[in-house]
């Protein structure tokens, strides 16, 4: 599955929130023998759709979305020269599917910041610019070669001429996703074999303090800096008390600081889509239950999530909208009333599908 890569400086709260994660680790909750790496956190997505689910169907459970959390330590000034944990963090980044920073707003004189002082804007540089001088040196071993290959070649000609845009951007400081150049995407296509850091996806968490939560100026400077990536507020030692309490305690905690969901439900959401991924939904009286696809497949490609055979044989795929479902309150009465349509296999699934599949075996 798709991994999102927490990274930060030292002493921004990458632990602390790293343990509220954990506390809320799905695989433990709902699969008691699953083996569980100590630096992975899989995390719900929570989504009320499945609790209505769950009444109508009256199931024994609900198995939300996931999404998986590595903790990537040890970014500090000169990773990219390989300096102490440089390389193994940087191989570690280079496995996850999207990068997710840690910025430190909070401010805390017992808590030292390693360079001195709180500011998001000079953190942010400082992990960025690491990113970037990896990338640059990626780029110096690869692009000579193909500058000598294409005077035979012709054909790679567009490739050279994608490699030298990235340099310049790269030289500018800025990263390729703040351009456009993304994992995944068209404008990447030429680039991916070079497995750049800086076109992964990025979000970004700020850690602030509890009455920044509510200050929506300071919350518009930080994503004014951060954007086209999105930005996350949360404090991070009010995410590990929230994993702890029961949740109308949690809640009543919440609403103490101005706040209607966990800063992790948001993260968790927020990470979901970073990752370029939707679900759809399948409900019966064993559970209810999101499956995670990505955006743009096809029926049949949804069926293979849940089962190989299910695409191989895949025929039909019975689909009723949530809204549709609960309108008309069970798939009988969604039948009758003309809710429930029969999709083929060039379908493209669309989020809020309640599915059921039918296939050969
Ligand atoms: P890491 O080095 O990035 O993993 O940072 P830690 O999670 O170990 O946190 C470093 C220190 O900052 C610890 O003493 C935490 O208790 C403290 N800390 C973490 N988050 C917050 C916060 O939101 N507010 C304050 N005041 N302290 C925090």
């Amino acid at each position: 599955s798709l991994t999102i890569g927490i990274v930060g400086l030292p002493n921004v709260g990458k632990s602390t929130l790293f343990n509220a994660l954990t506390k809320n680790d799905v695989l433990a909750a709902n699969y008691p023998f699953a083996t569980i790496e100590p630096n992975v956190g899989v995390v719900g997505v929570p989504d009320p759709r499945l609790t209505k689910l769950a009444e109508i169907f009256t199931s024994e459970r609900i198995l939300p979305a996931t999404v998986d959390f590595v903790d990537i330590a040890g970014i500090v000034r000169g990773a990219s020269e390989g300096e102490g944990l440089g390389n193994k963090f940087l191989a570690n980044i280079r496995e996850s599917d999207a990068i997710c920073q840690v910025i430190r707003a909070f401010k805390d004189e017992n808590v030292v910041h390693v360079d001195g002082k709180v500011s998001p804007k000079d953190d942010i540089e400082t992990i960025n610019t690491e990113l970037i001088l990896a990338d640059l040196q990626t780029i110096e071993k690869v692009l000579p070669r193909l500058q000598k290959e294409s005077r035979i070649k012709k054909d790679i000609a567009p490739k050279v001429k994608a490699v030298e845009e990235a340099k310049e951007i790269l030289e500018k400081g800025d990263t390729l996703f703040a351009h456009g150049i993304v994992q995944g995407t068209e404008r990447n296509e030429l680039l991916h074999d070079l497995h750049l850091l800086t076109t992964k996806p990025f979000l970004y968490v700020f850690n602030v303090d509890e009455d920044e939560l509510t200050d929506e100026d300071f919350k518009n400077e930080q994503r004014a800096l951060v954007a086209p990536a999105e930005a996350i507020f949360l404090n991070a030692k009010l995410e590990a008390d929230l994993a702890e309490l029961e949740e109308d305690e949690a809640l009543e905690l919440l609403q103490s600081v101005g706040q209607d969901e966990p800063g992790l439900a948001t993260l968790a959401h927020v990470g979901f889509r970073t990752l370029g991924l939707q679900t759809y939904l399948t409900a019966g009286p064993k559970e209810s239950r999101a499956w995670t696809i990505k955006k743009g497949a096809t029926a049949p490609e949804a069926a293979g999530v849940i089962h190989t055979d299910f695409q191989k044989g895949f025929i039909k795929a019975e689909v009723i909208s949530f809204e549709d479902l609960v309108e008309t309150g069970s798939v009988a009465e969604a039948r009758a009333k003309g809710k429930a349509r029969m999709e083929g296999k060039d379908y493209v699934m669309q989020d809020g599908d309640v599915v059921e599949f039918r296939f050969n075996v």
